[in-house]
């Protein structure tokens, strides 16, 4: 796996997609800036060996070129987390950034335009990614939350590169991190899946099944395996068609020799809403006109000593419906539980779903060992799917 350390880039310029798809308020200032910190250890590697960038990203999602995701928008926040002046150029193909690009200095760093004002980005199209290589003599790719698009600039652009590209430090991270978990890891390992449905969740399941000594189930996943086990789940969310497949991911489980566990109990709810009256309750003995909101007390303590004798976890999906204040105690306390092994010398992985959003509402971002950055792609990784960005970096 060549990586920017295999790279001296004094006297090179470095073509770098980034993931700089920023949030921005309604006066385009920059809200959570993220992505843009996550992108400067490789850029400031680059420039420390005497190279100079290029820094390309899409913004949003805009239909042509659209003032209100121009990339103009985020200069000040990129040169103030950089340390360092950006020059922007409005377009991403072109003679204007070809003189940009011809004129760019040792040290010096320059903003293409959002490269989605053009279809052939989303399309893959040869071509255009054929001329936006011109605009570097090495290839890095550091956009972790696209690598799962075979889009012109972070996949068909690296064949222009035979030899001459890798991945940027925060995509080398996430793929060691995933590493970590997946193939090369301490056991035991546990994982932790949660969120609201057993069918966006399957793939992973089946995938990691082989990898895995302890799966926790929890969220709105937990009722369709306890309804599927006989058990009575009142208004709880449930896959009525996802029965049959609960029941054969326990067969396969038990078959592998991983332990599955269900919450015991939980918080029920007489509503979906932050102000409902609620109850703790046994998972299997819901009442009719209750749901199940939460994991409940016994269901911690059983999970916190789960995570206490793990040597490696990964967490995807929080345990309820964390967004509200209510049903949020479960997902904290899974959390903590995650962060005091992690304390103790376990790797935690937190990625692929709304329990990156849960850690860094609730403060736990930085006690766990790697918090991924991209949702959908660690999804896929997670499926144990090869990702086009990171294939095109493999293949000379
Ligand atoms: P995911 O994107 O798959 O990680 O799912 C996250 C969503 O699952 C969050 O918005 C949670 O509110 C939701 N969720 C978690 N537990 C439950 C539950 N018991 N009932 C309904 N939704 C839930």
């Amino acid at each position: 796996m060549k990586t920017l350390q295999d790279f001296n880039f004094n006297n090179q310029k470095a073509i770098i997609r980034v993931d700089f798809n920023v949030p921005l308020d309604e006066n385009f200032n920059v809200t959570d800036t993220t992505r843009i910190e996550a992108a400067k250890p490789t850029i400031d590697k680059i420039i420390a060996d005497g190279g100079s960038v290029v820094l390309m990203s899409h913004l949003g999602r805009p239909k042509g070129f659209d003032d209100q995701f121009s990339l103009r928008h985020i200069v000040v926040s990129v040169e103030k987390i950089l340390g360092h002046k950006v020059t922007f150029v409005n377009d991403c193909i072109g003679s204007v950034v070809e003189e940009a690009v011809a004129s760019l200095d040792k040290g010096s760093i320059l903003l293409l335009e959002n490269l989605r004002f053009y279809g052939e980005e989303e399309k893959g199209d040869i071509p255009f990614a054929e001329k936006l290589s011109k605009f570097g003599d090495i290839y890095v790719n550091d956009a972790f939350g696209t690598a799962h698009r075979a889009h012109a600039s972070t996949t068909i652009i690296a064949q222009f590169y035979p030899h001459k590209k890798c991945f940027g430090l925060l995509l080398a991270k996430e793929i060691d991190s995933i590493n970590k978990v997946l193939s090369d890891s301490v056991k035991p390992v546990t994982a932790i899946l949660g969120g609201s449905k057993v069918s966006s969740k399957i793939t992973v399941i089946e995938n990691i099944l082989d990898k895995v000594n302890h799966m926790i189930i929890g969220g709105g996943m937990t009722f369709t395996f306890v309804k599927a086990l006989g058990g009575s789940i009142g208004n709880s969310i449930c896959e009525d068609d996802k029965l049959e497949l609960a029941i054969n991911i326990l067969k396969l489980a038990k078959e592998k020799g991983v332990q599955i566990h269900l919450p015991i109990d939980v918080i029920a709810a007489d509503s979906f809403s932050n102000d409902a009256n609620t109850q703790v309750v046994d998972v299997k003995s819901i009442p009719d006109g209750w749901q199940g909101l939460d994991a409940g007390p016994k269901s911690l303590i059983i999970f916190d000593r789960i995570l206490n004798d793990s040597k490696t976890i990964l967490w995807n999906g929080p345990l309820g419906v964390f967004e509200m204040d209510t049903f949020s105690k479960g997902t904290i306390a899974l959390g903590e539980s995650i962060a005091t092994a992690t304390k103790n010398g376990a790797f935690s992985l937190v990625g692929g779903g709304d329990s990156v959003a849960a850690v860094k509402q609730f403060g736990l971002e930085p006690k766990m060992s790697y918090v991924s950055t991209g949702g959908g792609a660690m999804l896929e990784m997670l499926e144990g799917r090869v990702l086009p960005g990171i294939a095109a970096i493999l293949n000379e």
